[in-house]
């Protein structure tokens, strides 16, 4: 047990972030680490409960609550209380294949569950996690796994997200030599190409992608399966192979005008900056000075705000079909809170442009274009919902200026020639599927199995692939 009274004694505390008008002028991380003294505070803060629901992975309502990797929480917290960070590390690593990218990028679902939050505020679970992991890079006590002795067994992976990823670090531990593809000219999947740099900056998945290499996974890269190898060729030379492709189609904008240049979907907007960023060019899609609409109100669409704030659009807006969700949450707890939240985007959006830049239950009716075939403005609309379909409601058109509009409007699936480019059945974008198993030597995981999901569902889906590989080569 711990300290006892770290709950009463010491209230959470967010990490400070730098103001936004200085954060918005480059792309890095704006959080700022606690001192080692407020970290041990913050960690001093778990009750080390006897039934700890932040580690439970349960399900309530369909819904994820608790952290689906069942990570050791109060443990790690215990010790990082106790000052033994190391010993901690090692409880952390004993769960969580790569705590640097949760504990950038999840969205805490252990959190939200946890005993503290009932009646005050959670303990700081993803900042110890971020803390330990850091540590552990700084102190050299990841060292990687070279000691590996081999089964004979290969097996190739399609993707370097995080669910090929953890699927390949499993697999690697257990002897399999394993082979990731990837289409892309950078390996990480949407950690990479889709979570813009202030978020999670790409070092951190280098230094990552560096270690697995140093293990033995083999990584190819700008390889497309499916069109630059295919499948049957691939079955030649694996004894199994895993798509963990995640959901390449996004679901399309459907109206007047949407073939205008000038309309852009996020994940392609998103990762070509990256790309600009990284490889330190000129952005292809510049927006200084440029009225930017958003469509859609997710994660996604946040983070399409927070890049459009930093190229300095003149403006920019965000359209949402859905009701404004309630100031106060409406579902009790150990559920995820169902309440508006100002993400960081939005949030630097708002504070630049001194108004909240979301319109809720509006969407586009029409896009306009100039002779070239450029958008130059939209007509927006509201609507409603009654019995799950979307209602017009009459005479509330307008007209916004708009020279960039991004489609952030969530994921379909996989695409029809993308399945049958893999030889794959599909219903409705989803492969069909037994549990993991397309047939006994091919496995889908990840978003490509579950749809658009999180990082940490991602990376448990990951691993339960490989066991189920695993559990076969027994
Ligand atoms: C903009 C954005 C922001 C997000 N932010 C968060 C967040 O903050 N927190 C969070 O938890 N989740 C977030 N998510 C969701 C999260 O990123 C995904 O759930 C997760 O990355 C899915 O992992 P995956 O491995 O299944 O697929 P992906 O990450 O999509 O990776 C699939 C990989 O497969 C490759 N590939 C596809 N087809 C082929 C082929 N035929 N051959 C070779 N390679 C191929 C792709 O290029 C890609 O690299 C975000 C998603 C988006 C789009
Ligand atoms: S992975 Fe996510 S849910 Fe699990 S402990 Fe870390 S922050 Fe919490
Ligand atoms: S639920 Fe909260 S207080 Fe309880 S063990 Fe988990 S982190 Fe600690």
């Amino acid at each position: 047990m711990g300290k006892p009274t770290g709950f009463m004694e010491y209230k959470r505390l967010n990490k400070s972030e730098y103001k936004v008008l200085d954060r918005i002028k480059n792309f890095n991380d704006f959080h700022i680490p606690f001192d080692l003294k407020t970290q041990r505070e913050q960690a001093s803060r778990c009750m080390n409960c006897g039934v700890p629901f932040c580690q439970s992975a349960m399900k309530v309502n369909n819904r994820n609550v608790g952290c689906p990797l069942s990570n050791l929480i109060p443990e790690w917290n215990h010790l990082i209380y106790l000052g033994l960070y190391e010993e901690a590390y090692k409880r952390l690593e004993a769960k969580a294949p790569f705590p640097e990218f949760t504990g950038n990028v999840c969205p805490a679902l252990c959190e939200a569950c946890c005993s503290c939050s009932i009646n005050d505020n959670a303990v700081g679970i993803r900042a110890n996690e971020l803390f330990l992991i850091e540590e552990a890079y700084k102190n050299g006590w990841i060292k990687p796994n070279k000691n590996i002795k081999r089964n004979g067994k290969k097996v190739a992976v399609i993707g370097s997200g995080p669910s090929g990823l953890s699927c390949a670090k499993k697999l690697n531990d257990n002897g399999f030599s394993v082979t990731v593809y990837e289409k892309s000219d950078r390996f990480g999947g949407l950690l990479m190409y889709g979570i813009p740099n202030m978020k999670l900056e790409k070092e951190i998945i280098e230094r990552r992608i560096n270690l697995l290499i140093e293990e033995g996974i083999v990584f190819i890269k700008n390889t497309k399966i499916g069109t630059d190898l295919s499948v049957d060729k691939l079955k030649e030379s694996y004894d199994d192979i895993v798509f963990a492709c995640g959901t390449q189609a996004a679901r399309p904008l459907i109206c007047n005008g949407a073939d205008a240049d000038g309309i852009l979907y996020a994940v392609d907007f998103l990762k070509e900056t990256t790309r600009n960023l990284l490889d330190e060019n000129d952005f292809k899609y510049n927006l200084k000075d440029k009225n930017v609409i958003i469509v859609g109100g997710g994660d996604t669409a946040n983070d399409c705000c927070g890049t459009a704030a930093r190229e300095n659009a003149k403006s920019v807006t965000e359209l949402e079909i859905t009701k404004e969700p309630p100031l106060e949450n409406t579902l009790p707890w150990p559920n995820y809170p169902n309440k508006k939240k100002t993400d960081y985007g939005v949030f630097e959006c708002n504070t630049i442009y001194g108004k909240d830049i979301r319109r809720y239950e509006t969407t586009i009716d029409e896009v306009i274009k100039d002779d070239n075939n450029h958008i130059i403005g939209v007509n927006i609309k509201k609507v409603r919902f009654e019995q799950g379909k979307i209602v017009d409601i009459p005479n509330t058109k307008e007209y916004l200026d708009c020279d960039y509009l991004i489609i952030a409007m969530g994921f379909l699936g996989t695409s029809d020639s993308d399945a049958k480019s893999y030889n794959m059945k599909i219903n409705r974008n989803r492969i069909i599927l037994n549990e993991f198993n397309y047939d006994d030597n091919i496995y889908v995981c990840g978003d490509m199995k579950n749809g658009q999901s999180l990082v940490v569902v991602a990376l448990k889906d990951g691993i339960d692939c490989a066991n189920k590989i695993i559990e076969k080569n027994r």
